[in-house]
């Protein structure tokens, strides 16, 4: 049973890689969505990207993958004629970093939080995946990083950038569209399924649960919500997700106290509820319970 998960969570990153090296990225298209104030969502393979595009050029939130930098630039061309000035990555995944090195080739100016640029300069091993992920090229590397705050002032815009301590992973940030109610989440936020919470990378569903209840105070219905997977958002999508979390580990944490083994547990289906409507994407639902069961085991 837990070699099925693992082979279960493996196959669902490992699907990543794999489209990679076949090629799968021919078929990918990116959609742009306007959300508003010059300001757009684009969606292909991995991440959402965030964009403002004015008159002193585009600012960009994550880049997917690699083969994807062509059709992104093209997307990004046909909303505005201005180059890309910054790219600001949420945290260090390949599925939002994996354009860096394109785009720093075209001197696009990255930054990122000061443990992003520390997991993109050195060798990382993720886990819940089995999988090394080497340490990225110089080109791909964040050339200016921060502890906390970053704030970019263009485009008539004021876009923070602001640091949450061990959420999704340890070098999570969202990035706040000041005045205009829009903020990009990064992977804090998966609309409508499951997440992934990197625990070997310093991640935490108790972190991810802190960090959606900050997001709430800091939002209110009209803010429009740019997640790191699933569609663009609203504030009740945002708190259906903390809710789901937080019920997750109401249900999970009497067995791990029992002492159940992670196979024992998903024997007993404890997400039965909740995967109709949340076990439908990323990570099915044992897979997902293997990757957060041994932080609610450990957390007292
Ligand atoms: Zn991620």
């Amino acid at each position: 049973m837990l070699r099925t998960i693992l082979l279960s969570l493996s196959l669902a990153l490992g699907s990543i890689a794999a489209s990679h090296a076949e090629g799968e990225f021919d078929k990918v298209q990116i959609t742009t969505i306007p959300v508003g104030d010059g300001v757009y969502m684009l969606q292909g393979a991995g991440g959402n990207i965030g964009v403002s595009a004015g008159d002193d050029g585009v600012f960009m939130i994550d880049d997917q993958f690699s083969p994807l930098t062509p059709k992104i630039l093209a997307a990004i061309g046909k909303i505005s004629s201005k180059p890309v000035k910054f790219l600001i990555n949420t945290h260090w995944h390949y599925d939002h970093t994996g354009g860096n090195e394109n785009l720093g080739n075209k001197d696009v100016v990255i930054v990122a939080h000061d443990n992003v640029y520390q997991r993109l300069s050195t060798d990382q091993f993720i886990k819940a995946f089995n999988k090394a992920v080497p340490a990225s090229p110089k080109a791909a590397l964040p050339v200016i990083s921060f502890n906390d705050r970053a704030t970019f002032h263009l485009n008539g815009l004021h876009m923070q950038a602001r640091h949450f301590a061990n959420a999704h992973t340890d070098g999570d940030s969202v990035i706040f569209f000041q005045g205009v109610n829009i903020i990009h989440t990064g992977d804090i936020f998966f609309n409508g399924l499951y997440p992934f919470i990197d625990a070997s990378a310093g991640g935490s569903i108790y972190g991810m649960i802190e960090a959606t209840a900050a997001l709430l105070q800091l939002t209110d219905d009209s803010t429009k919500i740019i997640p790191g997977h699933g569609p663009l958002a609203t504030q009740q999508d945002l708190q259906n997700f903390h809710d789901m979390l937080v019920q997750v580990v109401k249900v999970v944490k009497p067995l791990t106290d029992k002492g159940l083994s992670l196979e024992d547990a998903v024997k007993l289906d404890p997400l039965k509820n909740l995967n109709g409507q949340w076990g439908n994407g990323f990570l099915n639902p044992a897979s997902f319970l293997g990757t957060i069961y041994q932080t609610i085991a450990d957390h007292k």
